[in-house]
């Protein structure tokens, strides 16, 4: 491809709303335009890096018997009906009317239009196993479009979907896809670290999520370096060590000002690890306490799974009207107004000061399960440092950008949906189903996350728009623009895709964005080659030159190429 006439508009200065150093790149280099709030308009070397990535999924999906299908982006709202998501899904959801006034979607995710085409096409046992799945668009109203490419509203999804007679059958297909998804990462030159996840909304008995570490991602993982134990925080239990309490012995102490962990302990002079914290939510069936520990965070979705119910926080005149006490002073001890008591596994040991129920008064030396009763469940949110559930190393927390996962669905959408075929005995049974994710887009930018500098990308081979970056120093030498017109023509013969910057540019315009666009290799003619005959070479991530003969380019190049792509 000639620079001259293409559409690459890098710019020399970051996108002013930008955070995340692949939004700033990936605008900077020409890759990527926002259109509005989470949409964007792929430019022609974005849209080449998106397609490398997805020719290495389709090789990697077609390798475990994917067949590649489309769905449509538009959906009518009974199958989302009949699986129950039109009602559970929020604000996520784009919902339209068309001219009949009937109720439309737009498809966040295809399980739904999956399971009703199996429900028309799959008769018996001897049409499974099935792996279907399509590389296609997907819209979701994200509360906070941000970060670029990372997270929009319209986005690039594969999507794949294994239809299977029976469980075992679908552990197969899940372990075939993990496979499949670990080549896709390791291909596209990501690093990543697979963890147990929290299936979530989609349901289910199973799920992992691929996860790029990255300081622009959105989510937690804990990891053990001693065993492998990895799982999402929404997930990942930690064992804390024990807080020491100091000597003392149930009873009610006054602490008129003291509301907050900090306050009361401050006061008593204790730490928070031996106080409980006794946080209200509003649940199904009344005002809920959950109790963690002083000095540890409640992670919401780990009491949603205990309760089995999304629950908020209660608001303070709530709290007052259902327990008939100030936020601040509420305990585990002889509370009244509360449906259930969960507390987190960490207070199973030792003994701790909590509210009293009473306005300005605490309780100290309360032992759990002697001084009040209660249900026990994974509450808090773990800490680097706490010991691995498993070996007992203590546990590192990092942040990720989650870029792909897997999910065992069972016969949460066949069901509903009617997805059944027929046994060996003639007997009617759901399909089991397993769903898969992966989003090109942050494939892409977790790249970007991951390789950089301060001058621009550094893509990996397998991804990167082009392999070589050609640039005649002064293409109005008619002797640089000759030899760089061969080296085109050479390279481009032996297969090697290369950018030729033939722009009238200054040499500092041209090397700017070379860094900036971040091509493996760069080719220059300038002069050295007027010189002394001499082409250089120089990889962008090592920035190793060599300067090599007009006739060793292509067989240099050659040599880089294999030792980049690890081949
Ligand atoms: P997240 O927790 O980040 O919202 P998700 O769990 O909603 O992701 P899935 O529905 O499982 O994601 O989608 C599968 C894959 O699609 C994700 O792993 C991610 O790579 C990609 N993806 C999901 N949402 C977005 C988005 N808003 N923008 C870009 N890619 C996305
Ligand atoms: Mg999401």
């Amino acid at each position: 491809m000639r620079w001259s006439r293409s559409l690459i508009p890098t710019l020399r200065e970051d996108p002013a709303d930008a955070e995340a150093i692949s939004h700033k790149l990936m605008v900077r280099a020409g890759l990527v335009r926002q259109l509005a709030a989470g949409i964007y308009v792929y430019l022609p070397v974005g849209l080449r890096i998106l397609n490398k990535v997805n020719t290495i999924i389709r090789e990697e999906m077609n390798a475990i018997g994917g067949q590649e299908l489309t769905m449509p982006v538009l959906h009518p709202a009974e199958i989302w009906q009949q699986s129950g998501r039109w009602d559970a899904i929020g604000g996520e959801m784009f919902r339209l009317k068309d001219r009949n006034q009937r109720d439309m979607c737009l498809g966040m995710t295809h399980e739904e239009v999956i399971a009703w085409l199996a429900a028309h096409e799959i008769r018996s046992y001897r049409n499974l196993p099935q792996v279907w799945y399509q590389i296609q668009t997907k819209e979701r109203d994200e509360a906070r479009p941000r970060s670029g490419v990372l997270r929009t509203r319209e986005f690039l999804m594969k999507d794949s979907y294994t239809l299977d007679p029976d469980h075992a059958a679908l552990d197969k297909s899940y372990n075939d896809h993990k496979g499949a998804y670990c080549r896709i990462f390791d291909r596209c030159g990501i690093e990543y670290v697979v963890v147990d996840s929290d299936p979530g909304m989609m349901g289910g008995s199973g799920s992992h999520e691929f996860m790029a570490p990255s300081a622009a991602g959105e989510d937690d993982v804990a990891l053990c370096d001693g065993c492998g134990y990895a799982a999402n925080v929404e997930l990942a239990r930690g064992v804390p060590a024990q807080g020491v309490p100091p000597a003392w012995t149930f009873g009610e102490v006054a602490t008129p000002d003291a509301r907050t962990i900090a306050e009361v302990c401050a006061l008593l002079g204790i730490e928070p690890a031996v106080t409980i914290k006794s946080l209200v939510f509003m649940g199904p069936e009344g005002p809920v306490l959950a109790l963690v520990r002083g000095d540890h965070a409640l992670h919401e979705r780990k009491l949603a799974r205990a309760l089995r119910a999304e629950p908020r926080p209660a608001q303070a005149d709530e709290v007052r009207e259902h327990l008939g006490v100030p936020v601040g002073f509420v305990g585990p001890v002889k509370v009244s107004g509360v449906s259930r008591i969960v507390a987190d596994e960490s207070l199973r040991q030792g003994s701790y000061a909590t509210g009293a129920n009473r306005d300005g008064c605490h309780l100290t030396g309360v032992v759990p399960g002697r001084d009040f009763q209660c249900e026990w469940a994974d509450l808090q949110t773990v800490l680097p440092g706490e010991a691995c559930p498993a070996c007992g190393t203590p546990l590192r927390v990092a942040r990720v950008i989650e870029v792909g996962n897997i999910f065992k669905l069972g016969t949460k959408y066949s069901v509903p949906l009617g997805a059944v075929y027929l046994d060996e005995q003639g007997r009617e049974r759901p399909i089991v189903m397993g769903s898969y994710g992966i989003g090109p887009a942050r494939i892409a930018a977790a790249a970007v996350e991951q390789r950089h500098d301060a001058d621009g990308i550094i893509w990996p081979w397998s991804i990167a728009p082009f392999q070589v970056h050609l640039i005649p120093v002064a293409i109005r030498d008619a002797a640089q623009a000759s030899a760089a017109e061969e080296i085109y023509r050479d390279l481009t013969g032996a297969g090697f895709e290369v950018l030729m910057d033939d722009r009238d540019e200054r040499a500092g315009v041209k090397f700017k964005d070379a860094d900036l666009l971040g091509v493996p290799i760069r080719v220059t003619v300038g002069q050295g080659f007027i010189k002394q005959g001499l082409v250089e070479i120089r990889e962008r991530g090592t920035r190793r030159e060599r300067r090599v003969t007009r006739a060793e380019v292509v067989a240099t190049v050659g040599d880089v190429g294999r030792k980049l792509s690890g081949g």
